[in-house]
């Protein structure tokens, strides 16, 4: 759920609209109405209750022709397309999307309210040049450190999964993961490492990998999402923001 300036949206709906009430309570978050639902991408993890979020939060379906070819959905919510490459305005917050690789159309996300700047960045095989400025002057970023390719090696998945989690268009190992946490912006307060696998990571090996990339940078906090729990994150003000072209 991202929140600013009095706008609410949801950014993908891979759970029901009641699990998600039930997961929102905690942080004392009644979810009733919203201004949108988000589609990063068309897998059933983000994508399978993109209908039954639109329609239960009474809100349009935000997603790119591609992603929209690759939804399923029973019912048709009113939908507002988006191009990978070009920004759009959800009540107060702008959102500005950079297409990274992964075997369905996918794209990275920042979210931008009155100088603020969060990303939501995963389900991409590798990382492409134009990404690293694209997350420039972030208070806040959510990074998936999805795979350790020994635990993928030894685990549950057979082979062609396997490969598929490893390669260009799969996910982003803890390593790859750190690579780009060492490029950004030392600005950056809030890491959260999300979409790490149950079956072949473990939170301590994500968080190491990470904090060995982030040694020196006293003033970030790291911590690891786990798949169940709601985790609040208020996204500071970056320090010598660089302003971009928006
Ligand atoms: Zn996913
Ligand atoms: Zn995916």
């Amino acid at each position: 759920l991202v929140e600013a300036g009095g706008t609410r949206f949801l950014v993908d709906a891979g759970l029901s609209p009641a699990v998600l009430r039930e997961r929102a309570a905690p942080l004392g978050i009644a979810l009733d109405r919203l201004d949108g639902v988000v589609l990063t991408h068309a897998h059933s993890d983000h994508a399978s209750f993109a209908d039954a979020c639109a329609f239960a939060f009474g809100a349009p379906l935000f997603l790119t022709e591609s992603t929209q070819r690759g939804l399923r959905l029973k019912r048709s919510p009113p939908t507002r397309v988006f191009g990978p490459r070009s920004a759009f305005t959800i009540g107060a917050i702008d959102v500005r999307p950079c297409p990274v690789p992964h075997d369905a159309p996918q794209v990275a996300l920042v979210f931008e309210e009155d100088g603020r700047r969060a990303a939501l960045v995963t389900d991409l095989g590798s990382v492409p040049p134009p990404l690293v400025a694209h997350l420039a002057g972030c208070g806040a970023v959510l990074v998936e450190s999805n795979y350790d390719p020994e635990l993928l090696r030894i685990g549950p998945y057979p082979p062609s999964i396997q490969a598929r989690v490893a390669g260009a268009r799969g996910h982003l190992s803890n390593r790859q993961c750190a690579e780009l946490l060492a490029r950004l912006d030392r600005g950056v307060r809030e890491i959260v490492l999300v979409h790490v696998s149950e079956n072949n990571n473990s939170p301590m090996l994500a968080r190491a990998t990470a904090e060995a990339a982030l040694a020196g940078r006293t003033q970030t906090r790291l911590r690891v999402a786990a798949p169940a729990d709601p985790l609040r994150i208020e996204v500071p003000r970056a320090p010598h923001q660089i302003r971009l072209p928006f």
